[in-house]
């Protein structure tokens, strides 16, 4: 099943066990169910603290594998846990078997407080980045206490399940049978979910922090260079960021991060983190800034941070690097059937809908990026353009055209998502040419229309936004606010993209540094 790199890899991995954990797979003659055994009898073969049995619990999903140990762990995959969620398996296996965890301590005492029973089921595809963030963060919560119980389920094996369940948007968590959460989330937003008081005392604390130098908000490529650049100058430097990693988590590979050739997302936030790490940088992840206050409206003349939380973060300059998101269309059934048949991540969700017919709503690079990723799932790709032409590079619309279940469809305005009342059913659009309103039956919609800057908090605020609401930034990334500086997608300096968002976020915090020289301390 595994390769001898990979093997060689793992064996390595695990010389890290420092107690034993039992490999349970219940099985049957299909070959997924061989292939999750032959895994099983790979990994024991690599370490004597792995044992592997065979289950003949008629409860367990056929095919899975259990991993437990010496204390009542109980993390489940069923399906093959290959592909992003290999390193959910190493992990469920390292921390199984007694090797540390990357968790404050803090959070370590409230996950073991928390009663259970409390299982959650997580339906995954393998092909989805967000997913193993959300098994990962639930498997060690698994693994610190013995009253949660976590499965991994490949949705693409277990489609019974997924219809029934009606899932159509990938992650999907269920706690105890009842939908929990869908989409990427956090630990720290789990346990805010599972522990009220947890948001209280989390504010509390945040509340208690001595003012910052450099209060980065928004961990991106932007942020987190901005970060490096002030701590490295040894003053008190901050991140607050609702996901750190911001776009970049939801970016398959990437060839065009000058001096490495290919990467993927995920790989380059993890080395993104690491360093941010390597120095004083005090990273506030899953929190949202609401509002802020110049030097004259806020605390003791220090500019102020409002978080959504009711906690205020005081900083003598602030860095805004809150980037941007997916722009939505904006027509009747949109938000009805969001995560019901329409989505934003092909990556993610395309699995969900193979064998069935979807829309791709866009024609620039990243909707001819999605249709052809999803013409090789799914049954067919129609994709509708507003404009007389496609935006995408050449390269793509040749790819495109060269497939033959991909339809494209220009001078089309989307008007309306329609449903049954549980999923998407067709799509309406008109005609720009004859006016007429047409209707496509299918069963996803893939949006993939441009990103919109995450600048709503700030309107009013007194930081000035550009008509298309991007922060306006000068030379050195200053703001109109005095102290407060910008970088990245959320401003209006052209091009988004991960290489200049980081120079722009080096750029804006020696700006900060600069500002901050120049401006006596307060008493
Ligand atoms: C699918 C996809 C593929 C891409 N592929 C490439 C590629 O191959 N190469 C390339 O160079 N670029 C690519 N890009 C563009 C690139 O990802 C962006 O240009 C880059 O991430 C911008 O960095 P940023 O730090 O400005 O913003 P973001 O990456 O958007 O980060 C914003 C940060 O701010 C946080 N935030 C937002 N609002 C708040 C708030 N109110 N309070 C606290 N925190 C907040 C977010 O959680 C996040 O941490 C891609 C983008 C997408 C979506």
């Amino acid at each position: 099943m595994l390769d001898a790199t990979m093997k060689q890899q793992l064996k390595s991995y695990l010389e890290n066990l420092k107690s034993q954990v039992d490999l349970t797979v219940s099985v049957d003659d299909s070959d997924a169910s061989q292939n999750i055994y032959k895994l099983a009898q790979d990994i024991a073969s690599l370490n004597p603290l792995v044992s592997v049995s065979e289950s003949n619990n008629s409860s367990q999903r056929i095919p899975s594998m259990k991993v437990s140990s010496v204390n009542d762990t109980n993390i489940n995959f069923a399906g093959l846990p290959m592909g992003h969620e290999f390193t959910s398996l190493v992990l469920a296996l390292l921390h199984s078997g007694g090797h540390p965890m990357k968790v404050e301590d803090d959070t370590k005492q409230q996950i073991a407080a928390l009663a259970g029973p409390l299982n959650f089921e997580i339906y995954i595809s393998l092909s989805c980045q967000n997913c193993p963030e959300v098994v990962q963060a639930l498997n060690m919560m698994a693994a610190i206490n013995p009253n949660i119980t976590t499965t991994m389920i490949d949705g693409a094996l277990f489609q019974e399940e997924v219809t029934q369940r009606n899932i159509m948007a990938v992650p999907s968590v269920y706690l105890n049978g009842e939908l929990f959460a869908q989409g990427r989330i956090s630990l720290k937003e789990i346990l805010k979910k599972l522990d009220s008081g947890s948001a209280q005392k989390e504010s509390q604390a945040l509340n208690e922090k001595p003012a910052f130098d450099v209060l980065v908000v928004g961990g991106g490529p932007a942020g987190a260079s901005a970060a490096i650049y002030a701590a490295r100058k040894g003053i008190r430097t901050g991140i607050v960021a609702d996901r750190f990693g911001g776009q970049v988590l939801d970016t398959m590979a990437i060839e065009n991060f000058i001096s490495v050739k290919a990467t993927q997302g995920p790989k380059l936030v993890a080395s993104l983190e690491e360093h941010v790490r390597e120095y004083e940088v005090d990273i506030m992840d899953g929190q949202l800034a609401q509002n802020i206050m110049s030097s004259d409206q806020g605390a003791d003349g220090y500019i102020s941070l409002q978080l959504d939380n009711g906690a205020t973060l005081k900083s003598r300059s602030v860095l805004l690097a809150t980037g941007a998101r997916w722009r939505e269309m904006n027509v009747p059934g949109e938000q009805e059937y969001r995560n019901k048949g329409v989505a934003y991540c092909p990556h993610c969700d395309g699995p969900l809908f193979k064998g069935k017919p979807v829309a791709v709503i866009g024609g620039g690079n990243s909707g001819i990026e999605a249709a052809i990723d999803l013409a090789g799932i799914v049954e067919s790709v129609t994709v509708l353009e507003f404009a007389d032409t496609l935006r995408a590079d050449q390269v793509l619309i040749d790819k495109a055209n060269s497939l033959n279940n991909i339809h494209i469809i220009t001078m089309a305005q989307t008007t309306k998502v329609i449903g049954d009342g549980e999923r998407v059913t067709a799509l309406e659009y008109k005609d720009r040419n004859s006016g007429d309103t047409k209707q496509i039956t299918l069963a996803g919609i893939f949006v993939q229309i441009g990103l919109v800057p995450n600048t709503e908090w700030l309107k009013g605020s007194g930081v000035e936004l550009s008509g298309r609401g991007e922060i306006e930034v000068g030379v050195k990334g200053e703001t109109s606010m005095a102290g407060v500086f910008a970088a990245g997608d959320v401003t209006t300096v052209p091009f988004k993209q991960i290489i200049i968002a980081m120079g722009e976020g080096a750029k804006a915090s020696l700006g900060a540094f600069d500002y901050l020289i120049r401006t006596p301390v307060k008493a």
